[in-house]
C-alpha cells in the first residue's frame, strides 16, 4: 500500500501481540487508519496503537471476541462510525489448544474451531457486507475491498497432536477460496497468507528453548525463524493495488517449510 493522502482503513483482529501487532504497526507506518482489535490484552493493544500513531498512522483499540456475533457486529459499527466503510480486513486472531487426538476434549476442539474458523467467518461476513454497500466499480477499476485471512502452513501440512488447529486452518483455506469466487465479480479480493514458524507468544515455548529451536530449524530450509514483520510485508502488498489481479490464492511465507525439507538429502 502506497503512502497516500487517501488513507486506507484497516481492521486487524488479534492485534495486541505477535503477527497481528506486526501487521497493524506495518499499516500504521504507511499512514493507514487502523482498528486494533484485541481480546484480553488491552496493554498490548495500546502498545500497538502507540506505535501506529507515533509513525504517522491513526486508529483506536477495540475489545471484541471474534467468535461472538454481537461483539463482532458492535466492532464494525464502531469502525464505520469512526471512519466510514472499511477497505481491508486482516483476519488474524487465532489460538492453539494442543492435545493428542484420543485425549482431545470437545471443549478443546470447539474452542479452536470457534475462534480460528467461526471467528474468521464472522469477521469476513461483516467486511463483505460493508464492501457490498460501496458504490459499484468498473471491471477495469481496482478492487473496492480486500480480505486477508491469516491461515498457517498447517492448512496443507498435517500436524499430529494439533488436529483441531490443522482442521481450523484447512477450513480457512476453503472458506477463503469459496468466498473469493463468490465475490470476485463484485471487485472484492480475498486471499490467505499462510505463515510458517513465526516467533510470537503462540510458540514461545519453542523459540525460547535452544534444543527445540534447533529441531525446528531442521524444518526450515531458509534456516531462520520468521518475524511478524515478514508477514506484515506480505500483507501490505496483498492489500495494495500492486496485487490487484491476485484473488483466491494463498501466499506461503514460511522460509520453505512447505518444500518437504525431509527430502533435502535424497529423502
Ligand atoms: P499470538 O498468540 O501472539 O496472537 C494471537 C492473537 O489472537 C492474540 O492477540 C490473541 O489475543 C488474539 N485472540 C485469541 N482469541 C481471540 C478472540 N476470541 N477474539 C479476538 N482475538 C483473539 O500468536 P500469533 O502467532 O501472532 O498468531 C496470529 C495468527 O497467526 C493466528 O491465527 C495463528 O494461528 C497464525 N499463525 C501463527 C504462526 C506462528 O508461528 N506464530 C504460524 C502460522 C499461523
Amino acid at each position: 500500500m502506497e503512502k497516500t493522502s487517501e488513507k486506507k482503513t484497516v481492521l486487524v483482529t488479534g492485534a495486541s501481540s505477535g503477527i497481528g501487532q506486526g501487521i497493524a504497526i506495518g499499516f500504521g507506518q504507511l499512514g493507514a487508519r487502523v482498528i486494533v482489535n484485541y481480546h484480553s490484552d488491552k496493554e498490548g493493544a495500546q502498545y500497538t496503537l502507540n506505535k501506529i500513531t507515533a509513525s504517522g498512522g491513526e486508529g483506536f483499540i477495540h475489545q471484541a471476541d471474534v467468535s461472538s456475533e454481537d461483539e463482532v457486529q458492535a466492532m464494525y459499527a464502531k469502525a464505520v462510525d469512526a471512519y466510514g466503510p472499511l477497505d481491508v480486513l486482516i483476519n488474524n486472531a487465532g489460538i492453539q489448544k494442543d492435545s493428542s487426538f484420543s485425549n482431545m476434549s470437545l471443549d478443546e476442539w470447539n474452542a479452536v474451531i470457534k475462534t480460528n474458523l467461526t471467528g474468521q467467518f464472522l469477521c469476513a461476513r461483516e467486511a463483505i457486507r460493508l464492501f457490498e454497500q460501496k458504490p459499484d466499480v468498473g471491471d477495469n477499476d481496482k478492487s473496492k475491498g480486500n480480505i486477508i485471512f491469516i491461515s498457517s502452513v498447517h492448512d496443507v501440512i498435517p500436524w499430529a497432536g494439533h488436529v483441531n488447529y490443522a482442521s481450523s486452518k484447512g477450513g480457512i483455506s476453503m472458506l477463503m477460496k469459496s468466498l473469493a469466487l463468490e465475490v470476485a465479480q463484485k471487485k472484492i479480493r480475498v486471499n490467505c497468507i499462510s505463515p510458517g514458524a513465526i516467533a510470537t507468544d503462540i510458540n514461545d515455548d519453542v523459540w525460547k528453548d535452544k534444543e527445540k529451536m534447533a529441531e525446528l530449524l531442521k524444518l526450515i530450509p531458509y534456516k531462520r525463524i520468521g518475524q511478524p514483520e515478514d508477514i506484515a510485508k506480505a500483507a501490505i502488498w496483498l492489500a495494495s493495488d500492486e496485487s490487484d489481479y491476485v484473488t483466491g490464492t494463498t501466499i506461503y511465507v514460511d522460509g520453505g517449510m512447505t518444500l518437504y525439507p525431509g527430502f533435502l538429502e535424497n529423502g
